[in-house]
């Protein structure tokens, strides 16, 4: 690999966990000539223990590695870092992979093989929304449900509904639009990246989160309570209703 170039702090620090040679190889050089500054490690202890000592924005993590679990490697720094990016690689494509993956912590998640524009369009996305400083809006309130988008909470007779970053921010937007009907398109440039080219398999999983978070907040409550309702419209997109 030569001689490691001394950080730049003025470039975004993004750390590649991949065991895989060719792999590796190809996401460090296209992230370096991209003006990244990468850091490359093969095993999940050395990724750990690389975290630990080096500030990093992002992660690029493999879940198939040698020694530990990639979910357990995202779990980890997820808990040791709140603000720090991670997406997953995986090869798992199957959803329930995907719903680990995200219930680990993860932001975001690419299927392999991927190719290094996507991938490199899927992080500045990333990066540029967590830069974003918009004003505090107001809580919306909605039957029983209370969504509070400065202070990133949900609230169902005061309890709060646990929810992962993307279900909060797709609750608020439709939220936001209660009783419109939202394309699909709509919400995935608006939750995702306004130059959403890919799938929409994540806004599937994300929906499907959701409403089971809702569905199981409500079940919780100690008390009958009004939730909005999501109707999905076939061949358009969502509505939420209060
Ligand atoms: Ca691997």
């Amino acid at each position: 690999m030569g001689t490691p170039a001394a950080p730049d702090p003025n470039r975004l620090r993004v750390l590649v966990v991949e065991d895989d040679d060719t792999i590796g190889h190809h996401l460090e050089t296209g992230l370096r000539s991209n003006g990244y500054a990468p850091t490359w490690r093969r095993t999940g202890a050395s990724a750990l223990a690389e975290a630990e000592h080096g500030r990093f924005d992002a992660l690029l993590l493999d879940l198939g590695l040698p020694d530990l679990d990639g979910l357990d490697v995202a779990r980890t720094l997820r808990a040791r870092f709140p603000e720090l990016l991670i997406m997953i690689l995986t090869a798992r494509t199957d959803d329930i992979d995907v719903i680990a993956g995200l219930d680990a912590g993860a932001d975001d998640y690419l299927d392999k093989p991927f190719s290094l524009s996507v991938l490199l369009a899927r992080l500045r996305a990333h990066l540029r929304r967590r830069t974003v400083i918009s004003p505090a809006p107001q809580p919306i309130r909605l039957g029983d449900l209370v969504i509070d988008p400065a202070a990133r909470r949900c609230t169902l007779h005061e309890e709060e509904v646990p929810l992962r970053p993307k279900e909060f921010e797709l609750l608020a937007l439709l939220a936001r639009h209660a009783g419109e009907a939202m394309a699909r398109e709509t919400l995935m440039a608006q939750v995702w990246d306004e130059n959403w080219f890919g799938p929409t398999k994540t806004l599937d999983v994300t929906m499907a989160g959701l409403r089971r978070c809702l569905a199981e907040a409500a079940d919780r409550a100690a008390r009958p309570c009004r939730l909005p309702q999501i109707t999905t419209l076939r061949g358009h997109g969502y509505r939420l209703e209060g």
